[in-house]
């Protein structure tokens, strides 16, 4: 499964973090910060979490 995130688009708010905590985090600076390897065995959480972004930054390939 590869995960990519456009930060240009992300607005740190955290609606993925809500959703599959394990894979997507904030860091301090409300920066979103991907874990894939955690994403193993959780696609569709990770494809919840894609649909749960309001900008739709999250894109999510193979699984
Ligand atoms: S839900 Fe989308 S916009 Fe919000 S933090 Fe996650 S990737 Fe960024």
């Amino acid at each position: 499964m590869k995960i990519t995130v456009d930060h240009g688009l992300c607005d740190g708010l955290g609606q993925c973090a809500l959703v599959a905590p394990e894979v997507f985090a904030l860091d301090d600076e409300e920066r979103l910060v991907v874990a894939p390897e955690a994403a193993r065995g959780s696609a569709g959480k990770v494809a919840a979490a894609a649909r749960a972004c309001p900008v739709r930054a999250i894109s999510v390939e193979g699984s």
